[in-house]
This record gives structure tokens, C-alpha cells and sequence, in this order.
């Protein structure tokens, strides 16, 4: 039997991030994952091939739609989505070789197979041959993640009924593509192959697409996304899709109740995630889960048995990949005896469609049904130089600062670029900047940096300059 002082279920963001920090301070350290690559969802088939294939497929839609403008000329552009999935490949494979790098460097025992708890200080991993190990240790962190969920009726088959992970995977640019859920995924992968030349359908239960993010966004990429030829079905409750063979079809009940069909060739399942415990022999510690599924944590993120963690898509909380980053950290520098800080109100969101949406802090409607008297300063993305010279023209930037202090309460943009300049409001938020103190520092000219502080004037005076 080995012994560690911390073993780490799971080798995601969240997992191996925990374990360089906890290797870091100092102690011995085991990682558990049941794959034979590491990095979890993330890598593998999350952020870094979605990211890969959207930026393969931005290139193609710039070649088509935007090179003869900018004077180059080309001929019989084509796209290879053979080649786009291989490269895309190659870009995982060595994304997930530098994390098997950090584990190595760092000293961490990396044990792959599947872990499962025989009581709280005891885990049996079992390979793929079969084989068992034993690991004892007296810390023990849960990063086991998450996995697509989806409804009654539209059970993923992987075949033409697909989640996230088969249509990364896909060998073909299909001609009609279904989508349920105008989420992140729905409309970051229904993006890679619209700009393909598929004919993406949008079907949502919701109002709005992205309906948790503030409505000045949801309204300014639907506009975005119909251009690239999306159609949407809101307010359309899905009742089943099936497959017929060479394609789908999906039945489902419209606002008024009524009853419509629609056909393609696949259906994207994208109606989020939810945890994962499968296997994991929770039952085995008195470790506690709720009705969602979600392992339950303290404020410290300890589980209801002392001596066992959770972090990252397993427990509550949004599901991104820098909050389990952060997560993991926090908890290994609790069980080194520090006192570190995790700030949930400041997590930016970013979809990666073109351009990108991104922000952080609360929506005008939180704000507003919190009673908050507040001034919103807006700019259109149009009016930059930098924007004209590129061509990237579409967007805003909106800034929300409370009424009297002027201190900024939310940054909601969408910009090309925003999923980079989403950072200089998390970091004037994290130190409490007001409207005005983001107005007053240096944005170098020409970028695109140039709207934030354009939208602080106009939320702090309503004096932009620009417009
Ligand atoms: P995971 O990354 O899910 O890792 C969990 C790991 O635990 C897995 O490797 C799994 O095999 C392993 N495991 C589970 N059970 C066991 C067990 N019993 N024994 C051993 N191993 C086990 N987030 C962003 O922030 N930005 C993005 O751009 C982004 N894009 C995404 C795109 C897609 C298509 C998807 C699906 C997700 C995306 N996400 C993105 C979300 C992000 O991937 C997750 O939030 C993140 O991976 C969560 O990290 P985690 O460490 O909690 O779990
Ligand atoms: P999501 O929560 O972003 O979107 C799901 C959408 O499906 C919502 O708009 C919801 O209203 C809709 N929906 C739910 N049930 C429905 C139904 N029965 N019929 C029609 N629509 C329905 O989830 P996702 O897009 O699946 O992504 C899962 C998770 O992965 C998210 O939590 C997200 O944070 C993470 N992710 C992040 C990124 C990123 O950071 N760029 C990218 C991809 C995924």
C-alpha cells in the first residue's frame, strides 16, 4: 500500500492544478485519473479542442467572407474538417503531454485507473487490465467533474444524437444541425459549424439565448449569430428526437403549446453538465451529496467527512475550468495551514462565438431586482478606430457602477477580444475600482481596450468621447 498525505481524485483543471499546489508546499502527493491522458473535460474534450476548432473554422469564415476585402486574394478555399479534428488532436495531445510534464516535475505519483473509496483514508484504483492498487493517505481531494446531461427524449445516442464530445470528434461538416440549448456550448459549437456552412437550428427552452447573462448580450449575439446564418426556436420545450438512420428528427411543444417538427442531419444535446460520481464509492465514507448530485461542501470546501475536499464541476458553483484552477489552490493551501481567499462574485464568463462575449460581476437585471439604484454607461464597438482598421466592428462594452459610490458592479461586453479584455475589469473589480478610476488610466490607442474606458466615462459623467 502507498501512503500520501494528499491523493487527488480526478486530473482535470481542478485535480492536477491541487495537486502542483499542494506538491509545491510541500507535500507527498498521488493523482488518480481513470483515462489513460490527463486534464479531465477540459483538455480533452472541453475548452482546448472546442477553442482549437473555433479558431480553425474563424480562419476559413475569414477566408471566404473577409480576405477580399482586405485585399488578398484566394481561390477554391476549402474546408479539410479532417484536418481541422487532426490538428485539433495534436493540439490536446500535447496539451495533456505538459501536464503529464508538471506531474513529473513537481514529484506526484500519478496513478491511472479508476478510484474508488474503500473508507474515508482508503482508495482502490483499478487499470484497465484489471489490476488493483492501494493507496492510503490522509488528505483526500474530489475533482472528479462533470459529464453532459440531458432530459428524457433526447437521450444522446453519440451517433447522430451527440453531446460536446462527439461533435468535436465529428468526420464530416453536416449539412442541418440540430441544437438544444442556446448556451455556451450550443452556441460555441453550433459556431465552429455554421461558419463551415452548416445550417444550424438553435432550439431553447428559454427567452433568451445565453439567459444567464445580461439581456444586452443575449440581444447583441443573437443579432451576431443570425447574421452567420443561426436560427433560433425560443421558448420551445423539446418533447423527443430521434434517429432515423441518415438524420434526426426532433418534436417539440412551441409557446403556444403547439406542436412542431423539425429535421437534420445531427442534434447537438447541449443542455449543461452535471456532476460526476459514478463508481467513485462515496457510499463508502459517509460522504454527503445533494438532490443535483453536487458533493456538498463547507465555506473551506470540506465535505461532510473532515479529512475529504471537493472542488471544480463536482460541487456547487459555475462550471468553468479557472474556477476549479482556483478551487484546487484554495484547498491546498487550507490543508497546509494558511488562510487563503476565493472571491465568487468576480468569476469572468466568456463565450468564445466571434465575437467573443465576456463578463464579470452582476447583470443589470440582478441589479435591478436587488433594489440597487445604479448608472450603466455604454459603447458601441463601431465607433473605435481599431475596430474599423480590423473589421471587427460588431459589440459593445457596457459598464454598471453603483449610483453614489460609482464603484463598478458589473462589465458585460462583446467585442473581438473581449474574452482577453474582460480581464482589466476583474482586476479594477477585485481592488474596488469606481467608474471613474478605470476612465482616468491609460488604454493604449488604437485597441480594443479603448471601449472600457469609453463605457466608464459614459457610466461614471455620461461623457464617452467618442460617440
Ligand atoms: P474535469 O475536467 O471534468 O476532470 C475530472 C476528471 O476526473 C476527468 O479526467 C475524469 O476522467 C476523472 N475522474 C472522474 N471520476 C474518476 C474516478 N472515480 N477515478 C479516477 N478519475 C476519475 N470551461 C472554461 O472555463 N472555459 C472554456 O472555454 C470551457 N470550454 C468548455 C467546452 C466544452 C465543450 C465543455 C464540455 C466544457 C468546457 N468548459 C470550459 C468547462 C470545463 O471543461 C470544466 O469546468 C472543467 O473541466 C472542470 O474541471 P474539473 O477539474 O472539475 O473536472
Ligand atoms: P449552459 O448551462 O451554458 O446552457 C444550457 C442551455 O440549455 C441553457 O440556455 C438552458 O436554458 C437550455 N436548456 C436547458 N434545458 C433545456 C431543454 N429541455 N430544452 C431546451 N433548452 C434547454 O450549458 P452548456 O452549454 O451545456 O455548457 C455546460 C457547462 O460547460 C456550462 O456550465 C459552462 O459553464 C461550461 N462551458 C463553458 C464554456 C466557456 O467557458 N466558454 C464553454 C463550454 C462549456
Amino acid at each position: 500500500m502507498s501512503n500520501y498525505d494528499v491523493t487527488i481524485i480526478g486530473s482535470g483543471p481542478g485535480g492536477y492544478v491541487a495537486a502542483i499546489r499542494c506538491a509545491q508546499l510541500g507535500m507527498k502527493t498521488a493523482l488518480i485519473e481513470k483515462y489513460s491522458t490527463l486534464g479531465g473535460t477540459c483538455l480533452n474534450v472541453g475548452c482546448i479542442p472546442s477553442k482549437a476548432l473555433l479558431d480553425s473554422s474563424e480562419h476559413y469564415h475569414n477566408a471566404v467572407h473577409n480576405f477580399k476585402e482586405h485585399g488578398i486574394d484566394v481561390k477554391d478555399v476549402k474546408a479539410n474538417i479532417k484536418q481541422m479534428i487532426q490538428r485539433k488532436n495534436d493540439v490536446v495531445a500535447q496539451t495533456s503531454n505538459g501536464v503529464k510534464f508538471l506531474m513529473d516535475k513537481n514529484n506526484i505519483d500519478v496513478h491511472h485507473g479508476m478510484g474508488s473509496f474503500i473508507d474515508k483514508n482508503t482508495i482502490k484504483v483499478t487499470a484497465d487490465d484489471g489490476t488493483e492498487t492501494s493507496i492510503s493517505s490522509k488528505y483526500i481531494i474530489i475533482a472528479t467533474g462533470s459529464k453532459p446531461n440531458f432530459f428524457p427524449g433526447m437521450e444522446p445516442d453519440k451517433k447522430r444524437i451527440i453531446t460536446s464530445t462527439e461533435a468535436l470528434n465529428l468526420q464530416e461538416i453536416p449539412k442541418k444541425m440540430l441544437v438544444i440549448g442556446g448556451g455556451v456550448i450550443g452556441l460555441e459549437l453550433g459556431s465552429v459549424f455554421a461558419r463551415l456552412g452548416t445550417k444550424i437550428e438553435v432550439v431553447e427552452f428559454a427567452k433568451t439565448i445565453i439567459p444567464t447573462m445580461d439581456s444586452t448580450l443575449s440581444k447583441e449575439l443573437t443579432r451576431v449569430l443570425k447574421k452567420e446564418g443561426f436560427k433560433f426556436h425560443l421558448e420551445h420545450r423539446v418533447q423527443k428526437v430521434e434517429n432515423k438512420g441518415k438524420g434526426v428528427v426532433l418534436t417539440a411543444l412551441n409557446k403556444k403549446g403547439e406542436e412542431v417538427t423539425m429535421d437534420a442531419d445531427y442534434c447537438l444535446v447541449a443542455v449543461g453538465r452535471k456532476p460526476y460520481t459514478a463508481g467513485l464509492g462515496l457510499e463508502n465514507t459517509g460522504v454527503a451529496v445533494n438532490d443535483r448530485g453536487q458533493v456538498e461542501v463547507n465555506d473551506h470546501l470540506q465535505t461532510s467527512v473532515s479529512n475529504i475536499y471537493a472542488i471544480g464541476d463536482v460541487i456547487r458553483g459555475s462550471m468553468l475550468a479557472h474556477k476549479a484552477e482556483e478551487e484546487g489552490v484554495y484547498v491546498a493551501e487550507i490543508l497546509a495551514g494558511q488562510k487563503p481567499h476565493i472571491n465568487y462574485n468576480l468569476i469572468p464568463g466568456v463565450v468564445y462565438t466571434w465575437p467573443e462575449v465576456a463578463a464579470v460581476g452582476k447583470t443589470e437585471e440582478e441589479l435591478k431586482a436587488e433594489g440597487r439604484t445604479i448608472k450603466v454607461g455604454q459603447f458601441p464597438i463601431k465607433a473605435l478606430g481599431r475596430a474599423r482598421a480590423s473589421m471587427d466592428t460588431q459589440g459593445v462594452v457596457k459598464v454598471i457602477a453603483d449610483a453614489e459610490t460609482d464603484e463598478v458592479l458589473g462589465v458585460h461586453m462583446i467585442a473581438a477580444r473581449a474574452a482577453d479584455l474582460i480581464m482589466e475589469a476583474v482586476t479594477a473589480m477585485e481592488y474596488r475600482a469606481s467608474a471613474e478610476d478605470i476612465s482616468r488610466i491609460y488604454h493604449p490607442h488604437p485597441t480594443y481596450s479603448e471601449a472600457v474606458k469609453e463605457a466608464a466615462l459614459a457610466a461614471t459623467e455620461n461623457r464617452p468621447l467618442h460617440v
